[in-house]
């Protein structure tokens, strides 16, 4: 958009002088105490701005760390679950505990994933809650506890004869569960979207992980900041560039073909506008 200004015009923005007739500087000592110049939204705007070229670096196995957020855990302040995993306060505080709240929180996310990205999903998606045993058969993933981040995938994806089924493990915190959502339901979108061997003969069969995960992954990420979960969104690029399999690989390569869009703004170009993202 492009702003017309007549210079004749009231504030005069075309770069000449200001009208002698007002007096900007009174002005501005009028305003000031009334709140406007120094008030929050302009302070988380600066804020927002000072992070935005900072980086995250995230050591893993040199810390304790929450196993669904990657926060540090300071001293005693958390709980150990059965399975040996540690979940931090503020995750413990928010853990999804209904179906009802599962699905609230699901159409939140679809609805949001289309405004983000600028999609649609036109298929039938069946939320479902189950247990940690059976997300790990679903993702194929063992699982052993460790006093680092254990990074373990809360949920997936399945094909069914009327549409896909979204699986979420039981007890999962919010924010964890918002990613989760966020990332499989950008590999919904893929099976529906891409053309499979195109993607296979671009890139070679060996790197289908690589694409897939990669963009998933940063989808995810990119999803929290665009929903203005800067601080998880943080966490988590760290987290997923430092991983050294198809997930952190994939990301750092869609992360330098779509850098991450930090500050809230419209996205312009995104793997989901094409049919071979990379
Ligand atoms: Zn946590
Ligand atoms: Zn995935």
């Amino acid at each position: 958009m492009t702003v017309k200004i007549d210079p004749k015009r009231y504030l005069e923005y075309g770069g000449i002088e200001p009208a002698r007739s007002l007096d900007g500087t009174a002005a501005l000592a009028y305003l000031q105490p009334k709140g406007f110049g120094e008030n929050y939204l302009e302070q988380s705007r600066a804020a927002v701005k000072r992070r935005a070229g900072e980086e995250l670096a995230f050591e893993p196995g040199t810390a304790n760390y929450c196993d669904f957020c990657a926060r540090p855990l300071m001293g005693g302040e958390y709980d150990l679950l059965q399975d040996g995993r540690e979940r931090c306060i503020s995750c413990s505080r928010t853990v999804v505990t209904t179906n009802e709240g599962f699905v609230a929180i699901y159409q939140e996310v679809r609805r949001n994933l289309e405004i983000v990205f600028d999609i649609h999903f036109s298929v039938g998606i069946t939320v479902r809650m189950e247990n940690a045993k059976a997300i790990a058969r679903g993702t194929n993933e063992t699982y052993q506890p460790t006093p680092g981040f254990d990074a373990r995938v809360l949920g997936f994806a399945s094909q069914t004869t009327g549409g896909y089924e979204l699986h979420i493990e039981n007890g999962s915190p919010k924010l964890p569960s918002i990613q989760t959502i966020a990332h499989e339901l950008t590999h919904i979108w893929q099976y529906r979207n891409w053309n499979e061997q195109a993607i296979e003969a671009k890139y070679g069969p060996g790197n289908h992980g690589l694409i897939y995960e990669g963009m998933a992954s940063w989808a995810m990420v990119q999803y929290s900041y665009a929903t203005n979960e800067v601080d998880f969104a943080r966490r988590e690029a760290a987290y997923t560039r430092s991983r050294d399999d198809e997930y952190g690989a994939g990301f750092r390569f869609f992360e330098e073909r779509y850098p991450l869009r930090v500050d809230g703004g419209v996205l312009r170009d995104t793997p989901f506008k094409h049919a071979l993202p990379l």
